[in-house]
């Protein structure tokens, strides 16, 4: 039988006892006759407490030496799995990233993989072992550095070994039941998703859904692992991230037509800037976005108003991740001058909504009915952006909740009776 490549997360994994029980998990699949390989996070929240602890005795604290101390929250877990393992009888070897083969490039705190060499890891199963991996890590194949894959990193660490290993499927535990069409702790009527496309998932876990790794996701579609997202808490079965859902279907392409809308998502990790007063000729825009892509910004949403005839002069207003505010405040200041805008404003009390489904291509009416929705609700909307299966909207950070309900209802997703059970975490 096949290698089955499951991942746990950090509240699957918050104590002693949760440990134990991830560990019967674990055997239960081996005695079923395949081979394991395990990807682990942190225990519960173990690597915020460490970001605490590091920006404790510095605030800005060398990106290198983070990685070296991040990438210990894992190893803990890992070493505990696989001692809990070998207590119910069964042998377990637990590796870090860098001895499992996780190459990545030298990018701290955000490397991606480049590739993975799983030697060890196969020559473990090899020898009849479980074999449990350090998730949300790896090694620089230039610098041979220590390197994270950012946060929530685990889920990519566990389909790119699922990709190396050829794997039939890439199981990832979490402490809900599945991908739902909103998140249960805003919308407790939000309904399971039996079976969603990488393409609806990339958009749901970019908009802000946290459920998947957004880098787990791509890795998913580009090697085609099934990905299985479900509880360890229960044995319920969750949802399927596949390739095209219909096709997977009880009777191809016949009744079971997908639905229009596979959900909404929020995310309140953005911020704002607006360039006020830039003058409306050739090159300054490219200008601006050149220094903000010099200091490694990835920016979201970009609006350009028209100029105003009298001045010539236009605002440029666009969403990066809060995180960079600064960085990219200090960036743009520097050009100030040069290209002779007015001033920065900086705001961080947004929120993004976004509603999803593959159904907008060919469902005209989508827009009309999500911006009623946001009116009734009494929701302003701040910027609008598109993509073909997506429309996302910039709201006040207080406004997230009530925009994401209201939408959800107008588009009569939720479901009659609660589905959805938050079994864990402390949603931190
Ligand atoms: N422990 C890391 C985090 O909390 C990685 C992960 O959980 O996947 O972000
Ligand atoms: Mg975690």
């Amino acid at each position: 039988m096949g290698i089955v490549v499951q991942k746990y997360g950090g509240s699957s994994l918050a104590d002693a006892d949760a440990i134990k029980r991830v560990a019967r998990r674990i055997v239960d699949v081996k005695k079923s006759g395949h081979d394991v390989v395990v990807a682990v996070s942190a225990m519960g929240d173990t690597t915020d407490d460490l970001l605490d602890l590091a920006t404790g005795v510095s605030p800005l604290p060398p990106a290198r030496e983070m990685d070296m101390l991040l990438t210990a929250g894992e190893r803990i877990s890992m070493a505990l799995v696989a001692m809990a393992i070998s207590d119910l009888g069964f042998t377990a070897r637990s590796f870090t990233g860098s001895q499992a083969g996780v190459i990545t490039d030298s990018v701290h705190g955000k490397a991606k993989i480049i590739d993975v060499t799983p030697g060890r890891i196969t020559q473990a199963i090899g020898e009849g072992h479980i074999v449990i991996v350090a998730g949300f890590q790896g090694v620089s194949a230039d610098t041979k550095e220590i390197t994270t894959l950012g946060r929530g990193g685990t889920d990519t660490t566990a389909v790119a070994l699922a990709a190396a290993l050829e794997a039939d499927v890439c199981e990832i535990y979490t402490d809900v039941d599945g991908v739902f069409t909103a998140d249960p702790r805003i919308v407790p009527s939000a309904r399971k998703l039996g079976r969603v496309s990488y393409e609806e998932m990339l958009e749901l876990a970019a908009c802000g859904a946290k459920i998947l790794h957004l880098r787990c996701v791509e890795y998913g579609r580009r090697y085609g692992i099934p990905i299985h997202v479900r509880s360890s808490f229960s044995q319920l079965e969750g949802t399927w991230v596949v390739n095209d859902p219909q096709l997977s279907g009880p009777s191809q392409g016949e009744t079971m037509e997908q639905p229009i809308i596979a959900g909404v998502a929020h995310d309140r990790s953005e911020a704002k800037i607006t360039v006020v007063g830039v003058p409306d000729k050739v090159g300054e825009a490219a200008r601006i976005f050149e220094a903000l892509a010099d200091a490694q910004i990835n920016l979201d949403m970009i609006v350009q108003n028209i100029s105003a005839a009298a001045t010539s002069l236009t605002d440029i207003s666009f969403t990066l991740p809060r995180s960079d505010g600064q960085t990219a405040m200090t960036a743009l200041a520097r050009i100030q001058a040069e290209v002779g805008y007015d001033k920065l404003l900086y705001d961080d009390k947004i929120g993004k909504v976004s509603l999803i489904g593959a159904g907008m291509r060919s469902h005209p009416g989508i827009t009309s009915k999500f911006f009623g929705a946001l009116a009734s609700a009494g929701v302003n909307i701040g910027m609008i952006s598109t993509s073909e299966i997506r429309i996302s909207v910039i709201v006040d950070e207080n406004a997230v909740d009530d925009a994401v309900r209201a939408t959800h209802t107008a588009f009569d997703l939720d479901a009659d009776e609660v589905e959805a059970v938050v079994y864990g975490g402390t949603g931190r």
